[in-house]
């Protein structure tokens, strides 16, 4: 019997070669009809026996591209007509304005079988890519997205391009990035000073002085590396020195999947995480017996490793036979990455020996992202390439709304209908290159997106450049949020799921709408409105930012807080190493409380008790004496915990740490392991936190649990307190796809933006 049927698609569905697929799928079972783009995403009208055609619609979302992200399939009935054969239809007007943009992906296994095949026409040829692979986000200047748009419009096609480009059986139909030697972008290797090298191969000559130990500028997808062989401990040194970057972790490349698990454990989380075509940075424990220089990350127990995503990197393995190669940002400590050949040669010529360029043009930067696999799921720590711009789907409709984020790690979103776009990792605003590109990202976002919100949600702080920039726009409604407060919405958006919920935000810094710096909050929170149930009990900050970099002036703040001068009087290795002079200078600011604001910050708790642990005083990057701290337990140290007490002495409650340090104090006098001080530290905090939870289910009934803010990119912390919450019948929900840290901040700004005007 024959049906004819029409099948409407929504999702991530145009300019992913999603037609072509169809008109596969569909002759192969002889059927006839057609497809077309339509606004929401493709329509198909499909006409044949109907076993055939059943097979066709139980088989179109199992077997569809890379790229595509289907949301929804409706089917309909239709009377059968004549079609012969199944035709894809140009597309409608309007249909170009509608089409999402693509994130950039790693080389696709076919595009590699050609590359390496001496017979094919692009053998070797870097920039070989197809309708499911290669760079996309990156190079798209405007919409539609068209090759005029994007920087490949300085490359005509040749006539074999263009015959597979218009082919819609070839896999590169519509591949907008299509090339091959004859024309398209081609790669030159450079001296220090920007001088082309005579190379006639500047991949082979990378590689030559890459195993001589020098530093080459290797320009990628989203930006360019700085690249020296990672085996090599005064090559990498060498880096670290010119970077100007003390201890933070360089992320390496290895060239397979092989060599990553000789150098680090690798779970199959994991390992589908390396191979995804997202390809972002995964952090794995190293094996001891990993030849990885030691000064790739000192003091600490994982290596950032991804796999080679674009064809360049695969040859340049191929050619050098390198274990593995450091492939960190190509910036000067935390600037942006470079992107153009001259800007790159104008900020990198001290830091860099050589420069493998090449004339395809970065429109558009965008870092290497970060994941770390707990509990079985990715993690995204920064969610930039190979992610962006896919949005988050909501289970609701909203407004077009801007979120412009925090001020370290910001990201920008802007939200339509039922998605939300989050941009890629734009950086430390408090950098004024990185200010730049914000700007540009929230002129790009709106352009490529067609999106124009009147509405702009913000942070409460009033020092943040995002905040700042939010208030000098005019003819937009305004909108603060508090930062824990979008960090709960952030969680619940990601989750999908509707409040009031128990939100366990725990970070380093955000705004209190008592102007104090917040931390460790407990929120009964919905999108709209947030109550602020128990944090910290507050101490100073001496010094303020100052604290931030110097642990050391944490601890002391504790310590005096909770046991007077009398504390310089303990027999602790931390104590008795003080410099006298500053810890009389800091107790004067603190007792008149200069520049020493109070916080309920755990990522200053965290900080105390890594200092007086003598894990380290001073700290040379972003949360480094919490990581250590975390990274100093070891499997075998029992199930001690610190007390905590609950004071109760008003509707919100205080999160009593006296009898931590009390505890804490007498272990380091005891010469406890650092290993267990950490253990029954961490133990307490999830102690302390099940056990409010437990209280507020009783006095609110509520029985979801929301963990978001940076801490949570603590694995033991994160797994050990979601297993006890659940044990305790909670339903948890925890952060995946998009980052618990700030990076995640914009996407809750929006939600609370958009609820708040919905109770209007
Ligand atoms: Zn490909
Ligand atoms: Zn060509
Ligand atoms: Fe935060």
């Amino acid at each position: 019997m024959q049906v004819r049927r029409r099948i409407d698609v929504c999702g991530i569905v145009q300019g992913v070669g999603f037609r072509p697929y169809i008109y596969r799928l569909a002759t192969e079972r002889q059927l006839s009809g057609n497809v077309s783009n339509t606004p929401s995403g493709v329509t198909i009208e499909i006409q044949g026996p109907a076993q055939a055609v059943d097979d066709f619609v139980s088989c179109l979302p199992r077997q569809a591209p890379p790229l595509a992200r289907i949301t929804d399939v409706t089917v309909r009935d239709l009377p059968c007509n004549g079609d012969r054969e199944f035709r894809i239809l140009a597309s409608q007007r309007g249909e170009a304005v509608h089409t999402l943009i693509s994130p950039d992906i790693a080389v696709c296994d076919d595009c590699l079988r050609e590359m390496l095949d001496p017979t094919d026409r692009r053998h070797r040829y870097p920039f070989i890519n197809c309708t499911n692979c290669g760079p996309r986000f990156t190079i798209v200047r405007d919409i539609p997205y068209d090759r005029p748009h994007t920087s490949m419009a300085v490359f005509p096609m040749c006539p074999a391009c263009q015959a597979e480009y218009e082919d819609p059986l070839n896999r590169r139909f519509h591949a907008q990035p299509n090339a091959c030697w004859d024309c398209g972008p081609q790669l030159e290797l450079w001296d220090k000073n920007g001088t082309r090298v005579a190379s006639r191969d500047p991949i082979a000559d990378t590689a030559t002085v890459l195993r001589a130990g020098h530093v080459v500028a290797v320009k990628g997808l989203g930006g360019f590396h700085l690249a020296v062989d990672a085996t090599n401990a005064a090559a990498v040194a060498l880096l670290r020195e010119r970077k100007r970057r003390v201890e933070k972790p360089f992320a390496i490349m290895a060239p397979n999947l092989e060599t990553v698990q000789r150098l680090c454990e690798v779970d199959d989380a994991a390992r589908q995480a390396l191979r995804s075509i997202q390809r972002p940075v995964v952090l794995l424990q190293r094996k001891a017996s990993s030849p990885i220089a030691g000064e790739v990350a000192p003091s600490n127990r994982d290596l950032g490793v991804f796999l080679p995503y674009t064809p360049l990197h695969y040859l340049l393995f191929a050619e050098g036979n390198f274990l593995a190669l450091v492939m960190t940002s190509g910036n000067l400590s935390e600037e942006p990455i470079a992107i153009d050949n001259q800007e790159a040669l104008a900020r990198l010529s001290g830091l860099a020996d050589h420069f493998l360029v090449h004339n395809r043009d970065i429109l558009l930067r965008c870092d290497d992202s970060v994941v770390r696999v707990v509990s079985g799921r990715p993690r995204q720590m920064r969610r930039s390439r190979g992610y962006v711009p896919v949005p988050v789907f909501l289970k609701e409709e909203i407004p077009q709304i801007l979120g412009v984020g925090g001020e370290l790690k910001n990201t920008i979103s802007v939200s339509d209908g039922d998605r939300v776009f989050l941009s890629q990792h734009i950086g430390d605003l408090e950098n004024l290159e990185s200010y730049k590109f914000f700007e540009q990202t929230v002129a790009h976002l709106q352009r490529i997106l067609e999106i124009s919100p009147a509405i702009v949600a913000y942070d409460l702080h009033p020092d943040y450049f995002s905040t700042k920039w939010a208030l000098q726009q005019t003819g937009v409604e305004l909108m603060g949020v508090q930062h824990h407060h979008a960090h709960i919405a952030s969680c619940m958006g990601e989750n999908g799921i509707a409040g009031p919920v128990i939100g366990f935000a725990l970070d380093g810094t955000g705004y209190g709408t008592d102007g104090q710096v917040w931390g460790g909050e407990v929120l009964i929170a919905d999108y709209d409105k947030f109550e602020r149930a128990a944090h910290f009990e507050y101490v100073p900050m001496p010094g303020g930012s100052a604290a931030i970099r110097e642990p050391w002036r944490m601890a002391v703040s504790y310590l005096a807080h909770h046991f007077g001068e009398a504390f310089r009087e303990m027999k602790l290795p931390f104590v008795q190493q003080l410099d006298r002079k500053k810890v009389d200078l800091l107790l004067r600011i603190t007792d008149r409380g200069v520049n020493s604001p109070l916080t309920s910050s755990c990522g200053r708790l965290f900080d105390a008790v890594a200092a007086l642990a003598g894990i380290r005083q001073e700290v040379n990057y972003e949360a480094q004496a919490a990581i250590e701290l975390e990274m100093a337990m070891e499997r075998s140290d029992g199930n001690g915990s610190y007390p905590m007490q609950l004071l109760t002495d008003g509707d919100c409650w205080r999160i009593g740490t006296k009898p931590l340090f009390e505890a804490l104090v007498d272990d380091i006098e005891r010469g406890i392991s650092v290993s267990a001080i950490s253990r029954q530290f961490h133990n307490g905090l999830v102690n302390i936190f099940v056990h409010i939870a437990d209280l507020l289910r009783q006095r609110s009934s509520l029985n979801r649990v929301c963990l978001s803010g940076g801490t949570f990119h603590n694995a033991y912390l994160l797994t050990n307190l979601r297993s006890r919450l659940e044990g305790e019948g909670f339903e948890v929900f925890t952060h995946s796809e998009v980052p618990a840290g700030d990076g995640g901040l914009s996407l809750g700004q929006v939600l609370v933006a958009a609820h708040r005007l919905r109770q209007r």
